[in-house]
């Protein structure tokens, strides 16, 4: 019976990730601070399955929400942003719950890794940002 060897190739499906996309590897130290006794656990260790990387791959060509929300013109492609928000108390997030960031608004100066200034002046949180995505993607599917 060799068809037991063949059906085992079909499990544990990791994506490989895309040398276009940019990292989000700042998630974790910026927005959490723990207690100096505290040790968080990595969220690198954690492989994507097909879903998460075809879903972020989808979210990686919509537009920088941010620049939408301040009516600006995206300058740099769009990277893929890990929400603090929701991660909860394992301080770790969701693979879906991700953002559209160009450069800039994620890890640039005014980014939400850097002083948030642009955040500020759309007056948005991730949870806000989450929704407007939600939002146009709806209309644009014709739901709403
Ligand atoms: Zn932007
Ligand atoms: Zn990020």
């Amino acid at each position: 019976m060799s068809s037991i060897a063949a059906s085992k190739t079909q499990q544990s499906k990791v994506c490989p990730r895309p040398s276009s996309w940019v990292a989000c590897s700042a998630s974790g130290d910026i927005h959490a601070k723990p207690a100096p006794s505290q040790v968080l656990p990595k969220r690198a260790s954690t492989a994507k399955t097909t879903a998460e990387c075809e879903y972020h791959a989808v979210i990686a060509a919509r537009p920088c929400v941010i620049c939408n929300a301040l009516g600006m013109q995206q300058e740099t492609p769009t990277s893929v942003h890990h929400m603090r928000s929701g991660a909860g108390l394992s301080q770790r997030s969701s693979h879906f719950l991700v953002l559209p960031l160009c450069y800039e608004h994620h890890q640039g100066k005014s980014g939400i890794h850097g002083n948030r200034s642009a955040w500020r002046l759309a007056k948005l949180e991730e949870m806000d940002c989450l929704a407007l995505m939600i939002e146009q993607n709806l209309l644009e599917q014709g739901y709403v």
